[in-house]
């Protein structure tokens, strides 16, 4: 009855749990690992910044990315299209095209060949000059990525994904249930410790591939037991197949990263996750409550039974009537509310930055 309840309750609020054995699993987490892109934040980045570095005009430059993004699903691709829209400038189709998942996209626009994405997808000999520059907009948690070909960068791009609202109420709320909050993205390092120390997040680890969000999980699950990972992405996929509970948003997120998931919240809400961890563990309080109580009503039968003997309708009375109490307390958890409170953010803690130095 207690897993029942706890299974409706959650499905009230829009958290699909596949399995009620994952209840027992989020009641003991002591990790929760987050993806930052379109989980921690909106996932709908828009572009701040547009440097030239070459001769090319920002109307060409704007071209030839909208180009290059033009077949690509990643926010930051939705975003050069939006902002080429915006400026007029008409998207035109690449004659040929790659996308590097994790990386950025190649391929050929107008007889040239060009690459777009982060500045590890380029030659570090060409990003050299550069640096100063992307160091700059990446520490104040803007998305920088790059256009240029084999032989230069003729442009930065910056781009600002907004926190969600309650991003620092949820990692605030689940710090103080004693939880270790992780990041985990493919993101560059310094825009991922900006959003990781505004959150106050306590590990962040950076510029990762999928394989490298997997490789993560599982050396986090051989010190910790109990895992959970949240992601939206099917970049996020393998890592919520490897997460000892894997939570995927339905909304915004992917079909595949959505079958992989264990869990499914269907509104997108990140606030859910204080509630369904406040739920698991109630359910575990009460679903020991009534073992304890229904061992005892069976022990203390069974020696009445020997000692005094029992009359039969008694002995009914008492089993049956114990079991009601048992599934009138796993009742109660259809009506639980989470007490947690929206209190205002605190002085931030330690942030560990890959799993390196403390700042
Ligand atoms: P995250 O883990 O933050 O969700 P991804 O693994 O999807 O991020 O991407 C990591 C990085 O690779 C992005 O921050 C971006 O710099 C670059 N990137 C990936 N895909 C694209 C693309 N289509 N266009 C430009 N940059 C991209
Ligand atoms: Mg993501």
């Amino acid at each position: 009855p207690g897993i029942l309840s706890s299974l409706a309750n959650a499905a009230k609020q829009g958290i699909l749990l596949k399995a009620g054995r994952d209840l027992e699993t989020l009641a003991k987490a002591k990790v929760v690992v987050f993806d930052k892109t379109g989980t921690l934040t909106t996932g709908k980045p828009q572009v701040t910044r547009l440097l030239t570095l070459g001769k090319e005009s920002e109307f060409e430059i704007l071209k030839v990315a909208s180009s290059l993004e033009s077949m690509s699903d990643h926010p930051i691709a939705k975003a050069i299209v939006a902002k080429a829209e915006a400026e007029q400038i008409k998207v035109i189709e690449p004659e040929s095209l790659k996308e590097h998942i994790g990386y950025g996209v190649e391929g050929v626009v107008e007889g040239q060949n060009w690459r777009l994405g982060k500045p590890s997808f380029f030659e570090q000999e060409l990003c050299k000059a550069w640096v100063p520059e992307i160091e700059d907009l990446e520490s104040m948690g803007q998305t920088v990525i790059l256009l240029g070909n084999k032989k230069n960068i003729i442009a930065i791009i910056a781009l600002q994904d907004t926190l969600r609202q309650e991003a620092s109420y949820v990692v605030r709320a689940l710090k103080q249930m004693g939880l270790l909050c992780v990041i985990l993205t493919g993101d560059q390092k310094l825009t991922a410790e900006a959003v990781g120390k505004e959150l106050g997040l306590s590990k962040i680890y950076s510029e990762l591939l999928p394989i490298d969000k997997v490789n993560i999980l599982k050396e986090l699950q051989q010190t910790e037991d109990n895992v959970i990972m949240i992601g939206d992405g099917l970049n996020d996929a393998p890592a919520l197949a490897t997460a000892q509970v894997g939570i995927a948003l339905g909304k915004g997120g992917n079909n595949i990263t959505i079958q992989n998931a264990d869990i499914i919240f269907t509104n997108d809400d990140l606030c859910k996750l204080v509630n369904l961890l406040c739920l698991a563990r109630k359910a575990e309080v009460i679903i020991k409550q009534n073992m304890f109580f229904s061992i005892t009503v069976i022990c203390t039968l069974l020696v009445l039974n020997l000692v005094r003997d029992i009359s039969l309708p008694w002995g009914v009375v008492f089993h049956e009537g114990s079991t009601l109490l048992v599934i009138l307390n796993g009742l109660r958890l259809l009506g639980y509310k989470c007490g947690m409170k929206k209190t205002p953010a605190k002085t931030l803690e330690k942030t560990v930055v890959n799993n390196g130095t403390t700042e």
